[in-house]
């Protein structure tokens, strides 16, 4: 069942406890930032696999995966950085069973998968994002990219004025 809503309509589905299938669903993919750095997934939209188990005492338990790529730039060279990821994520939901049991996507029967999804994907992303696992980033001096510039590169670097003042109580 494709839904325009990004939602999955539940009791469309007639199942009894006991039964299970699989929806695909796609879904928007919404912009995000990370440490400051605006990220998108791609495939825009995402197509997601959703496993539905219909649970005794009228519980569902749903499972959420698909595959990604996430772009932007990298955190440290600012260069273009791509990182693909795999996400997958559990929601159970019994009604009356507690704010532990209760699903915050799942509101009168509609299941939000695009803000579940959404959500997944963040919490499934490393702190940041960088072109290559070993990116030396920018220098510090002229901002250029490490990786641009020999091995050797370096700056005359001004004094620090704190020696300075020492060096003049010496003498
Ligand atoms: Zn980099
Ligand atoms: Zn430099």
């Amino acid at each position: 069942m494709q839904s325009e809503t990004g939602k999955i309509d539940l009791a469309g589905l007639r199942m009894v406890p006991g039964d299970g299938q699989t929806v695909e669903i796609a879904v928007p993919a919404r912009q995000f930032k990370l440490g400051g750095v605006e990220y998108r997934a791609q495939p825009d939209p995402i197509t997601t696999a959703i496993s539905i188990s219909r649970t005794v005492g009228d519980g569902w338990a749903f499972k959420l995966s698909f595959d990604s790529v996430i772009r932007g730039e990298c955190a440290r060279c600012l260069e273009p950085a791509q990182l693909p990821v795999s996400v997958v994520a559990r929601e159970v939901h019994r009604v009356g069973g507690g704010e532990d049991l209760e699903s915050p996507y799942l509101q009168d029967d509609l299941l939000d998968v695009e803000s579940w999804a959404n959500d997944a994907l963040l919490l499934a992303l490393p702190a940041s994002i960088i072109c290559t696992k070993d990116c030396r980033g920018l220098c510090d001096v002229c901002g250029e990219r490490l990786a641009d510039l020999p091995d050797d590169h370096a700056h005359e670097r001004p004094p620090d004025p704190r020696w300075e003042a020492l060096r003049r109580l010496d003498t």
